[in-house]
Formats: structure tokens, sequence, C-alpha cells
């Protein structure tokens, strides 16, 4: 956990971003609060009978943009505390990239391991069902995400049940990340993990980074090791593979791999679902415990399971020269000053896994809208690149084959669409904050991103005044 609790961590990192900006002391104050807590217990019959309480919670950090914004974690560690740092991140991160939401998290305090599909299913619903009475999910209110332990399943459940208690004709928008029958979009499932990837490529493309690492730029043979292979985990790594890095080492649950001549991930995914664990792969070394995959020689190291894992107890044995926040807070404020005395690069959760969230913004935009994106301009998209490619064919007398064509021709879908936004955001996003570092002369990344979300949302606080 490090010497602080994980919201006075981030609260840390807010008050030395603080010193950059020219706010008021009492606006400051005002950002960092949460503006509402919501603790919930509600029993669970279980299936053998048995009844248990279950606790949970909801925290809306900043009510600066309707609606708020963040996901739902099922963790056996989730408690209030966690839950206002979670939030208080979501805030921070929406304003990064430029989301116009403001921050929220939820938690229940559960293992999923100790529970079967039917329990989770009690549990989720009844949650929402609390959220719902309380006015605490909503298209316009309080829109949750997955988390850590949860997924498309346990929204599309939630959906369910709001629907179930409203006749509100946005329902679908109450929650994001949800299966793509009920309103879910395309690409949201990756899109945490892609947005790490794209964020790592920017910052391994600047050139003077790289050379103070002694690295080249580029992302092509990098060697990278990930903590957790869940959804963020698996994603990152596998677009980050896709374009020539190479994972060296994995850490699960049940222990940690390392292999320096490289880990096939796909093989790796299928024998862990063959076998249930990763130890055993292939030719890969077992270390003695998960957390030794820190103190592994590679380029890149990516932790993507939860908070307070690179601590000021490991970080000077933590030997990769840059450190990518997949997971939400897994360097502790004590762990970042270590690392960065020996100079090592930290790409800062805040901003690297927003991806998540900027494609729910997407998602959350298609419900209000009510059409898939790519619907009405598709074909006539398709049509005017046809027309093109007849006009060269023309000129060129030249006949192009039916392959190329399509090619050429290709009309964005809306997975194509998402895509290219996520992109476009996380390069926009990457440039504003090393901006900010530059012109402060910062030399760290999660201080200019702070430096930006604070400048964004107490400009907002400071425009609109305060409510009597
Ligand atoms: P997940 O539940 O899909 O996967 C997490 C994985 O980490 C699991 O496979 C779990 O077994 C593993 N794990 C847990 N403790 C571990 C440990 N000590 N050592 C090694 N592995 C361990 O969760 P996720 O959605 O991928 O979330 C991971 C992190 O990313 C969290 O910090 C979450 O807040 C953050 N995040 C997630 C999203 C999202 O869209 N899902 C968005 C932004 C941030």
């Amino acid at each position: 956990m490090g010497k602080y609790k994980f919201f006075e961590q981030v609260n840390k990192n807010f008050d030395k971003a603080a010193a950059y900006t020219k706010f008021d002391k009492g606006i400051l104050n005002q950002i960092k609060m949460c503006n509402t807590v919501y603790q919930i217990s509600f029993p669970l019959r279980r299936d053998d009978g048995s009844v248990e309480v279950i606790k949970g919670w909801r925290v809306e950090h900043s009510h600066h943009k309707m609606p708020t914004k963040g996901g739902i974690r099922y963790s056996h560690k989730v408690d209030a505390d966690e839950t206002k740092a979670l939030a208080a991140l979501m805030s921070y991160k929406c304003a990064i990239v430029d989301v116009p939401f403001g921050g929220a998290k939820g938690g229940v305090k559960i293992s999923t391991r100790a529970y079967s599909e039917t329990e989770l299913e009690r549990i989720t619903r009844r949650y929402t069902f609390e959220l719902v009475k309380k006015g605490f999910i909503g298209p316009g209110v309080d829109v949750p995400a997955p988390d850590y332990g949860t997924g498309a399943r346990e929204m599309g459940w939630i959906l369910d049940t709001y629907r179930q208690m409203s006749d509100d004709l946005n329902a679908e928008a109450c929650v994001t990340g949800k299966p793509i029958p009920q309103g879910g979009v395309r690409g949201r499932t990756e899109a945490t993990g892609r947005g790490v990837y794209f964020g790592i490529r920017e910052a391994l493309d600047v050139k003077n980074d790289m050379a103070a690492l002694g690295l080249e730029t580029g992302v092509e043979g990098k060697t990278f090791c990930v903590q957790g292979l869940g959804n963020v985990g698996y994603h990152a790594s596998k677009y980050m593979t896709e374009a020539g890095a190479i994972l060296i080492g994995v850490s699960e649950f049940e222990g940690a791999i390392y292999d320096p001549k490289g880990i096939n991930l796909e093989a790796l995914y299928a024998f862990r679902k063959e076998t249930g664990s990763i130890i055993g792969f292939g030719n890969s070394k077992k270390l003695a415990v998960n957390s030794d995959i820190f103190e592994q020689e590679c380029d890149i190291m990516i932790p993507a399971a939860l908070e307070s894992q690179i601590t000021g107890e490991n970080a000077a044995k933590v030997k990769a020269k840059i450190i990518a926040e997949a997971a939400n807070g897994p360097v502790t404020a004590d762990a970042h000053e270590l690392l960065k005395q020996r100079g090592a690069l930290i790409i800062p959760d805040t901003y690297l896994n927003a991806g998540g969230v900027v494609v729910s913004y997407f998602e959350w935009l298609k419900n209000i809208q009510h059409v898939r994106y790519g619907r009405l301009n598709k074909k006539f998209d398709e049509g005017s690149l046809m027309k093109i490619v007849r006009e060269l064919e023309g000129i060129s007398g030249k006949k192009y084959k039916i392959d190329d064509v399509r090619r050429l021709t290709h009309g964005a879908d809306e997975a194509d669409l998402v895509d290219s936004g996520l992109e476009e955001t996380m390069i926009t996003a990457y440039n504003q904050i090393s901006e900010i570092r530059d012109e402060h002369n910062l030399n760290d990344l999660r201080t200019a991103a702070f430096v930006n979300a604070i400048r964004k949302i107490g400009t907002i606080y400071e425009q609109m005044g305060i409510f009597p």
C-alpha cells in the first residue's frame, strides 16, 4: 500500500500539480473532494440457501460535468477509500482526454471466484436496483462501465435491471461496455488495452525521451512484461506484440513466468484456458512469487492488475526503463519518486488507461443518438471512392483487381470510426501533456497530466461560479 492510502496518494499528486496552476485554494479543494459517497449493504441468498450481507459503494467525485462516469469494480479489496480514489482519477482522466463527464466509481466487495454466475447476477441486479432507487444511475446522471472483475455480461444485467425500473427512451445510455446486441459499441472491450498501446507508442516516438533512456524510438523490438492478463493486460499485450514488441514476462494470480526469448501471447492464453495456469508454459522460467515480475530485465513494464504494486519497498529493484500504468494507481507516490530518481519514464494511468472511457463516451453518444456509427455515410463514402477509382482507371487505362477495388473503396464502419477516434484522442492528449511538461520543465508526465486536468476543471468551476 505504501505510506499513504490510495485516495491520499491521488491527492498528493494533485497538490504537487496544483502548485503549477493559478486557482484559488477553495476551487482546488472543491475539485479534490468527492461530491457524493453512497454506501450500500444488501442481503444475498446464496445458492446453498444461506444469506450473506454484501457491501458496495458508488462515489461521484465531481459534478462539474454531467453525467458522471466510471467503472464498477468487483474485488474483495474494495472499500470506500479505494472507490473515492478511483472516482477522483476518473474526473482527471475525463478532463485529460476531453471527455465531457465528471468522474465516478463503483465497488462491490466480493471476490468473483467465490460466487456462481447466478449469484453474481443477483448481486449485480440488486446493486443496480439500489443505485436506481437513490438516483445514482441514469443516462444524464451517472453512467457505470466495466472495471476490474466486471465485463460486458455485468453491464448487460445492469441495463436490463435499469430498464425494468424506467421507461426512459435513452435507457441504453445508462451504462457502457454492454454487449453489442444490447447497444454496445464495437471496439469497447479492447478499448483500454488499445489506448494503452497508442499511449506507449506516442511515448516511444519522442526522440529526446528515448535517447535519455538509451533506447531507439519505436515499438518494434522493445521487450515488455505485463502484470495481469485480464481485459486491459491481454489487449495491451496483443496490440504491443502485433506492432512488433516482444512479450517476455507475465504475472497472473497463480504465479509469474519469464522467457527472454519471447512468449507467444495467444499460445499462452490458450495454454492457460486449458490448464488453468500460466505456469509451465513453453520454455519459460517460473518466478518464485508473482510480484517478482517487477524485478525482471525489460524495456517496458506494464502493470495491468491493481493499485499499489510498485511501492517504496520494491521500486529500487524495478529494472524497466519505462513503466506504463495500464492499471489505476499501480505505482505509489514514494515509488514514483524512487523511479524518477533513477531516470525511469512513467506513463501515468490518468492518461494511459483513458481509452476505456473514451470509447465509453462514443458508446453513450451512439445510445442517445439511437443510430450506429457509419450507418448513414458508409455507402455514400464507398460510392464516392468508387467514382474516384473509375476515374483513375479511365486516366491510366489500367483496370484494378477486385480485391484492390474493395480495399480502396472501403467506407468506414463503426469499428473503424471508433478506432480512429480513440487514436486521435490518445495522440492529442499526449501532445497536450508533453507540452505542459516542457512548459514548466517538469520532467514528469504524471504531474503534467494532473496540471492539464486541474486547468480544465478549475476553469469550469471559475466560469460557472458556485451554486448557492
Ligand atoms: P480484469 O479483472 O479483467 O483483469 C485483471 C487481471 O489481473 C485478472 O486476470 C487477475 O487475475 C489479475 N491479477 C489480480 N491480482 C494480481 C496480482 N497480484 N498479480 C498478477 N495478476 C493479478 O480487470 P481489468 O478490467 O483488466 O482492470 C485491470 C486494471 O485496469 C484495474 O486497475 C482497472 O481499474 C484498470 N482499468 C480498467 C479499465 C477497463 O476498461 N476494464 C479501464 C481503465 C482502467
